[in-house]
């Protein structure tokens, strides 16, 4: 386990994506619960990266239609490159190059494998596991499909599943992409975590054009500079720092009616699924 693949494809000089030491993060992680994330990524295409902490990196999987809480749905997820440890609270827009576009982090919490030896069931290609984050809970497996689906050409043995076991936190009905779409770090979309950076950086070069993909670009881009803008009006400063240094700033200025509207829309839908969830276990 290296980052020399993650650290090849980026330039850091260009990308707020963090270097990463794995060497450091072992030690610095010995004996803690083993973190795991979801960031969804909007780029070429929407997608969401599935990240396990193990031995100072995060083993990541490229999920394109995002987790699915039905064990009926098997859900594709390319095995990519490991990622640094710290990668795993990252949230913010990378402006260019490799995975140029928006991350949102979408949930975060520990994993626990259940089998004794984690590099054998990677080795088999069958990891079980259990997930306590905010949207993600329970029993879930990783399972590497034989010889790929059509069109991975170069892609062998990269292809893999990712199902839900039937438990407590299972449901048939309940799409968790669609119903709790938010940051778990900012409680924001996708507008507003590009409103917080720099609104116009794609203004010529998107890093998705036409299509699907591109005509979400655009209305978050909209969206991200009419929220700029309203800000400026409100509080008088259209300048951020940074999340973290603007977040307490924007809340004693009281400014941006629509950052309040969406966390207040972030909170009642973490109290709905939870209701809801209460509800599916009743049912099952
Ligand atoms: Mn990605």
């Amino acid at each position: 386990m290296a980052l020399d693949e993650y650290q090849r494809k980026r330039n850091f000089e260009r990308s707020p994506e963090p270097k990463g030491d794995a060497a450091a993060a072992r030690k610095v992680r010995k004996g803690k619960p083993l973190f795991f994330c979801v960031q969804k990524h909007l780029a070429s295409h929407l997608h969401y990266d599935f990240r396990l902490e193990l031995n100072g990196v995060l083993l990541s999987w490229a999920v394109p239609k995002g987790p699915s809480l039905d064990p009926a749905t098997k859900r594709l997820a390319m095995h990519v490159e490991d990622h640094p440890f710290d990668y795993g609270e990252f949230e913010g827009v990378i402006p260019s190059g490799y995975g140029a576009g928006i991350v949102m982090l979408w949930d975060r919490g520990t994993w626990t494998p259940e089998v004794d030896d984690v590099d054998a069931a990677l080795a088999k290609g069958d990891l079980k596991f259990t997930l306590d984050g905010y949207k993600l809970k329970g029993s879930w497996v990783l399972v590497r499909t034989k010889g790929g689906y059509a069109g991975s050409r170069g892609q062998e043995g990269r292809s893999w599943l990712l199902i839900k076991h039937r438990d407590d936190w299972s449901s048939g009905e309940l799409d968790i992409a669609e119903f709790a779409p938010l940051s778990v770090k900012s409680e924001g979309d996708f507008a507003d975590i590009l409103s917080q950076d720099n609104p116009a950086i794609w203004r010529s070069n998107r890093p998705a054009q036409g299509g699907e993909t591109g005509a979400m670009f655009d209305k978050i881009i909209a969206q991200a500079l009419e929220m700029r803008a309203s800000g400026a009006r409100e509080s008088g400063s259209g300048t951020r720092d940074s999340l973290g240094a603007e977040a307490p700033r924007a809340k004693a200025a009281g400014s941006g009616t629509r950052r309040r509207s969406s966390k207040a829309k972030a909170v009642k839908t973490k109290a709905a699924a939870k209701t809801k969830a209460a509800k599916s276990t009743k049912r099952r």
